[in-house]
């Protein structure tokens, strides 16, 4: 294994596509960190956008893969504009928060780990999170869900499973349903409706844990992970134990909800989850009688927003009464059978094409 003087000396090999010029001569590399045998690599990700940071990222392994294995390379990417906010709070708080963070786990044979988050609840999260686990897997991904929504785990209604429960093979690990194609757990599996637990502590990190690393998911290609809304102990667990790729952020386009998701999107931030964009549910409303979309919140505030922080804007869906009733009856409006409208159906698989830019 190299140490970090020569993976530096390496990195001087690997240029930003966008100048040409080599990251580290731009000052991009922020902190190397072996641990463990892994390699965490923090660069600076300014300026450059989401299919040249692909590229940039491929540059770094393919650099280093005759000294490391690329599944023990962590590769994590920083901005100016929220982290400069964040390091500044987090020096105010917590001065060791950088050494302090323990190492964090792959969950085997999945390639992409990404959260779903939102500010608050009732935005549409775990509708999101369900449709695009359905694109995806239409497009050919292998596609998994947590449902770790501990307030109001809705997976299960969702994918037509209420009441389904699963089953253990023999080494005593549990093997997730399916529905539609696509795999999930849900916390919701393991309560009674009439009798909700309230998750906390120890208890709550065990059933993580299950989630986590005792689910047979085989090999998938995504594995999305449905959080419950705003910023808690899930959240925390999630992101000190396993590694996590990214997170996308759902929000309403009234500005209470994006103020609540901005809180979200700090928080991720602190905690070095990267940002893979935001999502705006319910931008526009789907009348049934006159099928004309209608912007009764004004035209979306949310692009400018992500403009604003550079963040990636990942698309809009509108409201449509389709995809509330799909959500009670158990068929997804992105299931093969659905008959949702089209332009509901348009909205999500093109976020689905932006958010494939991020996968591995
Ligand atoms: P969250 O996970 O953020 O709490 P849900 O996904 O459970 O939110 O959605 C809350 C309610 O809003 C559900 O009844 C769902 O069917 C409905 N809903 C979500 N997105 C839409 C949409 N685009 N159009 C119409 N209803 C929607």
């Amino acid at each position: 294994m190299l140490n970090s003087e020569e993976i530096k000396k390496q990195l001087t090999q690997v240029l930003n596509p966008l100048t040409g010029k080599s990251i580290l001569d731009e000052n991009r590399v922020e902190e190397i960190l072996l641990e463990n045998e892994e390699l965490k690599i923090v660069y600076r990700r300014d300026g450059i956008d989401r299919e040249h940071k692909k590229k940039l990222e491929n540059e770094i392994l393919n650099t280093l893969k005759a000294h490391i294995s690329e599944d023990k390379i962590l590769l994590k990417s920083i901005s100016e504009k929220i982290d400069s906010n964040i390091n500044k709070n987090q020096k105010q708080n917590n001065p060791a928060a950088h050494s302090t963070i323990p190492p964090k786990k792959k969950i085997p044979g999945v390639k992409n780990v990404i959260a779903v988050g939102s500010g608050k609840g009732g935005v549409g999260k775990s509708t999101v999170t369900v449709n695009l686990a359905m694109e995806l897997k239409n497009q050919g991904l292998k596609v998994g869900i947590i449902d770790a929504d501990i307030y109001g785990p809705s997976i299960p209604m969702a994918l037509g499973k209420m009441g389904a429960q699963p089953l253990a093979n023999d080494d005593n690990k549990m093997l997730p349903l399916e529905a539609h194609g696509v795999k999930f757990i849900s916390f919701g599996l393991f309560i009674d409706k009439e009798s909700p637990v309230i998750w906390r502590g120890p208890m709550l990190g065990k059933v993580l844990n299950q989630f986590f690393f005792d689910v047979v998911w085989g090999e998938l290609d995504v594995l999305l992970i449905d959080l419950p809304p705003g910023t808690g102990d899930v959240q925390l667990s999630m992101v000190q134990k396993i590694q996590t790729d990214g997170a996308v952020i759902v929000s309403t386009p009234q500005d209470l909800a994006f103020l609540d998701a901005r809180r979200a999107l700090e928080m991720f931030k602190k905690m070095e989850l990267p940002i893979i964009g935001l999502v705006e549910n319910m931008s526009s409303f789907i009348c049934d009688s006159c099928d004309k979309e209608h912007f009764i919140f004004g035209h979306s505030k949310l692009k400018s927003v992500c403009e604003e922080l550079s963040l990636p804007f990942l698309g809009k869906i509108p409201m449509d009464g389709m995809v509330a009733s799909s959500g009670d009856s158990g068929t997804p409006i992105m299931a093969p059978n659905s008959s949702a409208r089209a332009v509901v159906r348009d909205s999500i698989t093109g976020i689905v094409n932006s958010l494939k830019n991020d996968l591995k």
